[in-house]
Protein backbone atom coordinates (compact mmCIF):
# COMPACT_ATOMS: atom_id res chain seq x y z
CA UNK A 1 0.00 0.00 0.00
CA UNK A 2 1.43 3.51 -1.15
CA UNK A 3 0.56 6.29 0.81
CA UNK A 4 0.36 10.70 0.01
CA UNK A 5 4.00 12.52 1.10
CA UNK A 6 2.81 14.54 3.48
CA UNK A 7 1.64 11.41 5.31
CA UNK A 8 5.17 9.87 4.72
CA UNK A 9 6.62 12.82 5.87
CA UNK A 10 4.29 13.25 9.28
CA UNK A 11 6.05 9.53 10.40
CA UNK A 12 9.19 10.73 9.05
CA UNK A 13 8.98 13.80 11.76
CA UNK A 14 7.16 11.27 14.33
CA UNK A 15 10.93 9.02 14.07
CA UNK A 16 13.34 12.08 13.76
CA UNK A 17 13.72 13.00 10.20
CA UNK A 18 13.83 16.87 9.53
CA UNK A 19 10.97 18.37 7.30
CA UNK A 20 9.90 21.78 6.01
CA UNK A 21 6.86 23.41 7.64
CA UNK A 22 3.67 22.53 5.87
CA UNK A 23 0.06 22.30 5.39
CA UNK A 24 -2.38 20.32 3.40
CA UNK A 25 -5.27 22.30 1.54
CA UNK A 26 -7.89 21.16 -0.41
CA UNK A 27 -8.72 24.70 -2.48
CA UNK A 28 -7.05 27.65 -3.39
CA UNK A 29 -7.83 29.75 -0.77
CA UNK A 30 -6.95 27.05 2.34
CA UNK A 31 -4.00 26.85 0.22
CA UNK A 32 -3.56 30.07 0.75
CA UNK A 33 -3.81 30.61 4.47
CA UNK A 34 -1.61 27.54 4.50
CA UNK A 35 1.72 29.76 3.57
CA UNK A 36 0.44 32.40 5.86
CA UNK A 37 0.34 30.28 8.60
CA UNK A 38 3.87 28.77 7.83
CA UNK A 39 5.49 32.53 7.01
CA UNK A 40 8.85 33.04 5.43
CA UNK A 41 8.97 34.54 1.47
CA UNK A 42 9.14 30.78 -0.50
CA UNK A 43 6.78 28.43 -0.61
CA UNK A 44 6.41 25.04 -3.46
CA UNK A 45 2.91 23.84 -3.48
CA UNK A 46 2.70 20.16 -4.59
CA UNK A 47 -0.02 17.82 -5.89
CA UNK A 48 -0.56 14.83 -3.48
CA UNK A 49 -0.65 11.86 -5.80
CA UNK A 50 0.61 8.19 -5.47
CA UNK A 51 3.31 8.97 -7.69
CA UNK A 52 6.37 10.55 -8.04
CA UNK A 53 7.64 12.42 -11.59
CA UNK A 54 5.47 15.26 -10.26
CA UNK A 55 8.20 18.10 -10.42
CA UNK A 56 8.90 17.10 -14.32
CA UNK A 57 5.24 16.79 -14.71
CA UNK A 58 3.60 20.36 -13.50
CA UNK A 59 2.80 19.05 -9.80
CA UNK A 60 5.68 21.14 -7.93
CA UNK A 61 5.51 25.01 -8.19
CA UNK A 62 8.04 27.12 -6.34
CA UNK A 63 5.44 30.30 -5.14
CA UNK A 64 6.67 33.84 -4.13
CA UNK A 65 3.23 35.29 -2.83
CA UNK A 66 0.13 34.03 -1.13
CA UNK A 67 -1.49 34.84 -4.23
CA UNK A 68 0.83 32.53 -6.42
CA UNK A 69 0.33 29.68 -3.85
CA UNK A 70 -3.58 30.30 -4.39
CA UNK A 71 -2.85 30.19 -8.23
CA UNK A 72 -0.94 27.06 -7.91
CA UNK A 73 -3.31 25.43 -5.79
CA UNK A 74 -6.26 26.28 -8.11
CA UNK A 75 -4.27 24.98 -11.43
CA UNK A 76 -3.51 21.54 -9.71
CA UNK A 77 -7.13 20.82 -7.45
CA UNK A 78 -9.75 18.79 -9.34
CA UNK A 79 -7.59 18.04 -12.13
CA UNK A 80 -5.84 14.48 -13.02
CA UNK A 81 -1.88 14.76 -12.72
CA UNK A 82 -0.08 12.75 -15.70
CA UNK A 83 3.05 11.74 -14.39
CA UNK A 84 5.76 9.23 -15.96
CA UNK A 85 4.40 6.75 -13.54
CA UNK A 86 0.96 7.60 -13.92
CA UNK A 87 0.29 7.40 -17.23
CA UNK A 88 -3.54 6.90 -16.81
CA UNK A 89 -2.80 10.25 -14.47
CA UNK A 90 -4.02 10.67 -10.95
CA UNK A 91 -6.56 12.93 -9.37
CA UNK A 92 -5.24 15.57 -7.40
CA UNK A 93 -7.84 16.34 -4.30
CA UNK A 94 -5.17 18.12 -2.08
CA UNK A 95 -2.31 19.96 -2.14
CA UNK A 96 0.82 20.15 0.37
CA UNK A 97 2.02 23.94 1.15
CA UNK A 98 5.36 23.96 2.14
CA UNK A 99 8.07 26.47 3.21
CA UNK A 100 10.71 25.98 -0.06
CA UNK A 101 14.13 25.30 1.07
CA UNK A 102 16.86 26.84 -0.29
CA UNK A 103 18.56 24.10 -2.02
CA UNK A 104 22.95 23.48 -2.12
CA UNK A 105 22.52 20.12 -3.12
CA UNK A 106 20.32 17.35 -3.09
CA UNK A 107 21.06 13.66 -2.42
CA UNK A 108 19.44 10.16 -2.99
CA UNK A 109 18.42 7.96 -0.04
CA UNK A 110 16.37 4.90 -0.25
CA UNK A 111 15.52 1.69 1.95
CA UNK A 112 13.93 -0.91 0.35
CA UNK A 113 13.17 -4.58 0.25
CA UNK A 114 15.26 -6.30 -2.33
CA UNK A 115 13.79 -9.11 -3.51
CA UNK A 116 16.23 -10.79 -5.76
CA UNK A 117 18.91 -10.57 -2.32
CA UNK A 118 16.02 -11.16 -0.04
CA UNK A 119 17.43 -8.61 2.34
CA UNK A 120 16.62 -4.99 3.02
CA UNK A 121 19.28 -2.52 0.75
CA UNK A 122 20.37 1.16 1.59
CA UNK A 123 20.42 2.46 -1.57
CA UNK A 124 22.22 6.68 -1.33
CA UNK A 125 23.45 8.89 -4.40
CA UNK A 126 25.34 12.04 -4.58
CA UNK A 127 23.21 13.21 -7.49
CA UNK A 128 19.43 13.29 -6.02
CA UNK A 129 16.06 15.10 -7.74
CA UNK A 130 16.71 12.34 -10.63
CA UNK A 131 15.23 8.94 -10.30
CA UNK A 132 17.14 6.15 -9.02
CA UNK A 133 15.95 4.04 -12.61
CA UNK A 134 18.00 6.29 -14.30
CA UNK A 135 20.52 6.81 -11.91
CA UNK A 136 21.58 3.40 -12.00
CA UNK A 137 21.49 3.24 -15.75
CA UNK A 138 23.85 6.37 -16.35
CA UNK A 139 26.00 6.54 -13.39
CA UNK A 140 25.88 3.03 -11.41
CA UNK A 141 29.10 4.12 -9.50
CA UNK A 142 27.60 6.97 -8.03
CA UNK A 143 25.24 4.81 -6.63
CA UNK A 144 26.48 3.18 -3.30
CA UNK A 145 23.96 -0.09 -1.83
CA UNK A 146 24.48 -1.08 1.67
CA UNK A 147 22.60 -4.19 2.99
CA UNK A 148 21.21 -4.73 5.77
CA UNK A 149 21.77 -7.77 8.48
CA UNK A 150 18.15 -8.27 9.83
CA UNK A 151 19.40 -9.68 12.77
CA UNK A 152 21.61 -6.90 13.64
CA UNK A 153 19.98 -3.73 12.40
CA UNK A 154 21.73 -1.30 10.15
CA UNK A 155 24.79 0.05 12.67
CA UNK A 156 25.93 3.64 13.13
CA UNK A 157 29.45 2.67 11.09
CA UNK A 158 27.02 1.29 7.86
CA UNK A 159 25.04 5.02 8.18
CA UNK A 160 28.94 7.06 8.50
CA UNK A 161 30.18 5.27 5.41
CA UNK A 162 27.33 6.10 3.54
CA UNK A 163 27.40 9.82 4.56
CA UNK A 164 31.41 9.83 3.37
CA UNK A 165 30.11 7.90 0.70
CA UNK A 166 27.80 10.67 -0.79
CA UNK A 167 29.99 13.19 -0.12
CA UNK A 168 29.31 15.07 2.97
CA UNK A 169 31.87 17.50 4.65
CA UNK A 170 32.81 16.46 8.14
CA UNK A 171 30.05 18.62 9.93
CA UNK A 172 27.16 16.95 8.07
CA UNK A 173 28.26 13.10 8.58
CA UNK A 174 26.85 12.87 12.35
CA UNK A 175 23.35 14.25 11.88
CA UNK A 176 23.21 12.98 8.53
CA UNK A 177 23.92 9.34 9.70
CA UNK A 178 21.05 9.83 12.40
CA UNK A 179 18.64 10.88 9.80
CA UNK A 180 19.21 7.77 7.94
CA UNK A 181 18.90 5.62 11.13
CA UNK A 182 16.41 7.32 11.80
CA UNK A 183 14.32 6.35 8.86
CA UNK A 184 15.46 2.80 8.72
CA UNK A 185 13.74 2.85 12.24
CA UNK A 186 10.42 4.38 10.77
CA UNK A 187 11.35 1.38 7.82
CA UNK A 188 11.55 -1.74 10.00
CA UNK A 189 9.11 -0.22 12.79
CA UNK A 190 6.26 0.07 9.87
CA UNK A 191 6.79 -3.36 7.91
CA UNK A 192 7.37 -0.83 4.93
CA UNK A 193 8.56 -2.21 1.59
CA UNK A 194 9.59 0.88 0.01
CA UNK A 195 11.01 4.44 1.92
CA UNK A 196 12.19 6.88 -0.76
CA UNK A 197 13.77 10.70 0.36
CA UNK A 198 14.67 12.30 -3.04
CA UNK A 199 15.95 14.76 -2.59
CA UNK A 200 17.63 15.08 0.46
CA UNK A 201 18.31 18.03 0.65
CA UNK A 202 21.24 19.98 2.18
CA UNK A 203 20.44 23.90 2.51
CA UNK A 204 22.42 26.96 2.63
CA UNK A 205 22.47 27.55 6.08
CA UNK A 206 24.50 23.37 5.71
CA UNK A 207 20.64 21.88 7.02
CA UNK A 208 19.85 18.39 5.86
CA UNK A 209 15.81 18.43 5.38
CA UNK A 210 13.85 15.65 3.93
CA UNK A 211 12.21 17.80 0.56
CA UNK A 212 10.28 14.34 -0.67
CA UNK A 213 9.34 11.55 0.99
CA UNK A 214 7.50 8.14 -0.52
CA UNK A 215 6.58 4.88 1.86
CA UNK A 216 4.92 2.19 0.72
CA UNK A 217 3.55 -0.40 3.29
CA UNK A 218 3.24 -4.53 3.03
CA UNK A 219 -0.08 -5.22 2.76
CA UNK A 220 0.30 -8.42 5.24
CA UNK A 221 1.61 -6.59 7.65
CA UNK A 222 -0.45 -3.55 7.93
CA UNK A 223 -2.99 -4.96 10.70
CA UNK A 224 0.24 -4.90 13.12
CA UNK A 225 0.76 -1.02 12.95
CA UNK A 226 -1.92 1.12 14.62
CA UNK A 227 -2.83 4.20 12.19
CA UNK A 228 -1.46 3.02 9.37
CA UNK A 229 -4.50 1.36 7.29
CA UNK A 230 -6.08 4.50 7.38
CA UNK A 231 -3.57 6.17 5.50
CA UNK A 232 -5.16 4.56 2.16
CA UNK A 233 -6.24 6.52 -0.03
CA UNK A 234 -8.56 4.09 -2.73
CA UNK A 235 -9.05 7.18 -4.79
CA UNK A 236 -5.22 6.85 -5.84
CA UNK A 237 -5.41 3.23 -6.76
CA UNK A 238 -6.11 1.28 -9.89
CA UNK A 239 -10.21 0.84 -9.92
CA UNK A 240 -9.89 -2.86 -11.21
CA UNK A 241 -7.36 -3.51 -8.38
CA UNK A 242 -9.80 -2.31 -5.38
CA UNK A 243 -12.91 -3.89 -7.21
CA UNK A 244 -11.44 -7.23 -6.68
CA UNK A 245 -9.57 -6.34 -3.48
CA UNK A 246 -13.08 -5.71 -2.40
CA UNK A 247 -14.68 -8.59 -2.61
CA UNK A 248 -11.45 -10.52 -0.81
CA UNK A 249 -9.71 -11.47 -4.55
CA UNK A 250 -6.39 -10.61 -5.03
CA UNK A 251 -6.06 -9.25 -8.96
CA UNK A 252 -2.93 -7.72 -10.61
CA UNK A 253 -3.50 -5.23 -13.54
CA UNK A 254 -1.14 -5.28 -16.53
CA UNK A 255 -1.01 -4.11 -19.67
CA UNK A 256 -1.94 -6.83 -22.38
CA UNK A 257 -5.32 -8.23 -23.71
CA UNK A 258 -5.71 -11.73 -21.68
CA UNK A 259 -7.21 -12.10 -19.19
CA UNK A 260 -6.59 -14.54 -16.73
CA UNK A 261 -8.25 -16.39 -13.69
CA UNK A 262 -5.73 -18.52 -11.89
CA UNK A 263 -5.00 -20.52 -8.55
CA UNK A 264 -2.26 -19.79 -6.56
CA UNK A 265 0.79 -16.79 -7.07
CA UNK A 266 2.89 -19.69 -8.11
CA UNK A 267 0.51 -20.75 -11.28
CA UNK A 268 0.03 -17.42 -11.95
CA UNK A 269 3.40 -16.98 -12.63
CA UNK A 270 3.97 -19.70 -14.40
CA UNK A 271 0.58 -18.96 -16.68
CA UNK A 272 1.93 -15.32 -17.85
CA UNK A 273 5.27 -17.36 -19.11
CA UNK A 274 3.35 -19.60 -20.94
CA UNK A 275 1.12 -16.34 -22.46
CA UNK A 276 4.21 -14.24 -23.34
CA UNK A 277 5.86 -17.68 -24.74
CA UNK A 278 3.05 -17.56 -27.56
CA UNK A 279 3.31 -14.50 -28.18
CA UNK A 280 0.58 -12.53 -26.04
CA UNK A 281 0.84 -10.33 -23.36
CA UNK A 282 -1.79 -10.69 -20.15
CA UNK A 283 -4.33 -7.75 -19.17
CA UNK A 284 -4.20 -9.01 -15.20
CA UNK A 285 -4.42 -12.18 -13.40
CA UNK A 286 -6.93 -12.91 -10.68
CA UNK A 287 -6.16 -15.55 -7.99
CA UNK A 288 -9.27 -16.97 -6.76
CA UNK A 289 -7.61 -19.05 -4.31
CA UNK A 290 -8.52 -22.35 -2.34
CA UNK A 291 -12.28 -23.46 -2.81
CA UNK A 292 -12.90 -21.65 -4.62
CA UNK A 293 -17.42 -21.77 -4.90
CA UNK A 294 -19.12 -20.76 -8.60
CA UNK A 295 -19.89 -17.46 -7.17
CA UNK A 296 -16.24 -16.81 -6.59
CA UNK A 297 -15.56 -17.71 -10.11
CA UNK A 298 -18.24 -15.52 -10.87
CA UNK A 299 -17.15 -12.52 -8.95
CA UNK A 300 -13.52 -13.45 -10.67
CA UNK A 301 -14.80 -13.26 -14.38
CA UNK A 302 -16.84 -9.71 -13.89
CA UNK A 303 -13.65 -8.56 -12.04
CA UNK A 304 -11.34 -9.46 -14.88
CA UNK A 305 -14.05 -8.54 -17.65
CA UNK A 306 -14.22 -4.77 -15.90
CA UNK A 307 -11.09 -4.45 -18.22
CA UNK A 308 -11.89 -3.09 -21.07
CA UNK A 309 -8.37 -4.35 -23.15
CA UNK A 310 -9.81 -7.98 -21.72
CA UNK A 311 -10.28 -9.92 -25.52
CA UNK A 312 -10.29 -13.09 -24.10
CA UNK A 313 -9.97 -15.43 -21.12
CA UNK A 314 -7.59 -17.67 -19.54
CA UNK A 315 -9.00 -19.87 -16.63
CA UNK A 316 -6.36 -22.41 -15.80
CA UNK A 317 -7.11 -24.15 -12.28
CA UNK A 318 -4.84 -26.65 -10.87
CA UNK A 319 -7.45 -27.86 -8.55
CA UNK A 320 -5.94 -28.79 -4.69
CA UNK A 321 -8.22 -27.53 -2.31
CA UNK A 322 -10.44 -26.37 -5.16
CA UNK A 323 -12.63 -28.42 -7.14
CA UNK A 324 -12.34 -28.17 -11.29
CA UNK A 325 -16.44 -29.30 -11.36
CA UNK A 326 -17.23 -26.11 -9.43
CA UNK A 327 -15.14 -24.17 -11.17
CA UNK A 328 -16.95 -24.88 -14.40
CA UNK A 329 -20.21 -23.90 -13.01
CA UNK A 330 -18.57 -20.71 -12.28
CA UNK A 331 -17.58 -20.29 -16.16
CA UNK A 332 -21.37 -21.18 -16.62
CA UNK A 333 -22.94 -18.86 -14.39
CA UNK A 334 -20.73 -16.35 -15.69
CA UNK A 335 -21.61 -16.91 -19.32
CA UNK A 336 -25.34 -16.74 -17.98
CA UNK A 337 -24.85 -13.58 -15.48
CA UNK A 338 -21.68 -12.11 -16.35
CA UNK A 339 -21.99 -10.81 -20.11
CA UNK A 340 -19.09 -13.01 -21.47
CA UNK A 341 -18.27 -11.22 -25.10
CA UNK A 342 -14.81 -12.91 -25.42
CA UNK A 343 -13.70 -16.06 -25.83
CA UNK A 344 -12.74 -18.51 -22.83
CA UNK A 345 -9.97 -20.87 -22.91
CA UNK A 346 -10.25 -23.72 -19.99
CA UNK A 347 -7.19 -25.96 -18.43
CA UNK A 348 -8.48 -27.62 -15.18
CA UNK A 349 -6.61 -30.25 -14.01
CA UNK A 350 -6.72 -32.15 -10.35
CA UNK A 351 -9.73 -32.91 -8.45
CA UNK A 352 -12.98 -33.55 -10.36
CA UNK A 353 -11.26 -32.73 -13.09
CA UNK A 354 -13.66 -35.44 -15.24
CA UNK A 355 -16.71 -33.82 -14.07
CA UNK A 356 -15.47 -30.14 -14.51
CA UNK A 357 -14.45 -30.89 -18.42
CA UNK A 358 -17.42 -32.95 -18.86
CA UNK A 359 -19.66 -29.60 -17.34
CA UNK A 360 -17.91 -27.15 -19.85
CA UNK A 361 -17.78 -29.32 -22.72
CA UNK A 362 -21.84 -29.84 -22.56
CA UNK A 363 -22.87 -26.36 -21.92
CA UNK A 364 -23.62 -25.70 -25.67
CA UNK A 365 -21.43 -22.38 -24.74
CA UNK A 366 -18.06 -21.51 -27.14
CA UNK A 367 -15.39 -22.78 -24.37
CA UNK A 368 -12.19 -23.92 -25.58
CA UNK A 369 -11.14 -26.64 -23.32
CA UNK A 370 -7.30 -27.23 -23.39
CA UNK A 371 -5.39 -30.33 -22.28
CA UNK A 372 -2.28 -28.47 -21.43
CA UNK A 373 -1.30 -25.35 -20.52
CA UNK A 374 0.63 -24.86 -23.25
CA UNK A 375 -1.91 -25.72 -25.35
CA UNK A 376 -4.05 -23.40 -23.62
CA UNK A 377 -1.82 -20.43 -23.80
CA UNK A 378 -1.36 -20.85 -27.24
CA UNK A 379 -5.71 -21.30 -28.11
CA UNK A 380 -6.28 -18.18 -25.72
CA UNK A 381 -3.92 -16.20 -27.88
CA UNK A 382 -5.08 -16.91 -31.24
CA UNK A 383 -8.55 -16.36 -30.29
CA UNK A 384 -7.48 -12.42 -28.54
CA UNK A 385 -5.79 -12.02 -31.94
CA UNK A 386 -8.29 -13.48 -33.70
CA UNK A 387 -11.71 -11.34 -35.59
CA UNK A 388 -9.09 -8.33 -35.44
CA UNK A 389 -6.44 -7.25 -38.68
CA UNK A 390 -3.14 -8.51 -38.36
CA UNK A 391 -1.42 -5.07 -38.72
CA UNK A 392 -3.43 -4.54 -34.93
CA UNK A 393 -2.21 -7.95 -33.62
CA UNK A 394 -0.47 -7.91 -30.04
CA UNK A 395 2.64 -9.69 -30.68
CA UNK A 396 4.50 -9.56 -27.67
CA UNK A 397 5.81 -6.11 -26.93
CA UNK A 398 6.96 -5.28 -23.39
CA UNK A 399 4.96 -3.48 -20.94
CA UNK A 400 3.93 -0.13 -22.40
P1 LIG B 1 8.72 14.39 -7.49
O1 LIG B 1 9.07 15.02 -8.81
O2 LIG B 1 7.36 13.76 -7.50
O3 LIG B 1 9.78 13.46 -7.01
O4 LIG B 1 8.61 15.60 -6.42
P2 LIG B 1 9.70 16.30 -5.49
O5 LIG B 1 9.07 16.62 -4.21
O6 LIG B 1 10.94 15.48 -5.40
O7 LIG B 1 10.01 17.66 -6.22
C1 LIG B 1 10.64 17.70 -7.47
C2 LIG B 1 11.75 18.72 -7.48
O8 LIG B 1 11.26 19.99 -7.11
C3 LIG B 1 12.87 18.44 -6.47
O9 LIG B 1 13.83 17.54 -6.96
C4 LIG B 1 13.44 19.81 -6.27
O10 LIG B 1 14.41 20.11 -7.26
C5 LIG B 1 12.24 20.72 -6.44
N1 LIG B 1 11.79 21.11 -5.09
C6 LIG B 1 11.01 20.39 -4.24
N2 LIG B 1 10.86 21.02 -3.06
C7 LIG B 1 11.59 22.18 -3.17
C8 LIG B 1 11.85 23.28 -2.29
O11 LIG B 1 11.41 23.33 -1.15
N3 LIG B 1 12.62 24.30 -2.76
C9 LIG B 1 13.14 24.29 -4.01
N4 LIG B 1 13.88 25.32 -4.42
N5 LIG B 1 12.92 23.27 -4.87
C10 LIG B 1 12.16 22.23 -4.47
MN1 LIG C 1 11.08 13.33 -5.48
Amino acid sequence: MDIHEYQAKEILARFGVPVPRGGLANSPEQAAYRSDEIGGEAWVVKAQVHSGGRGEAGGVSLCHSDRDVARAAGGLLGKRLVTRQAPAGKLVSQVYVEEAAEIDRELYFAILLDRASEQVVIIASADGGVDVEHLAATAPEAVVRVPVEPAVGFLEFQAREIALAVGLPAGQITPASRIFRAAYRAFRDLDATLLEINPLVITHDGDLVAADAKMSFDDNAIFRSPGIAELRDPSQEDPRERHAADHGLSYVGLTGNIGCIINGAGLAMATMDMIKLAGGEPANFLDIGGGASPDRVLTAFRAVLQDDNVEAVLVNIFAGINRCDWVAEGVLKAFAEADVKVPVVARLSGTNVEQGRRILSHSGLPIIVADTLADAAENVVAASAAGRPAADRVTGGGLR
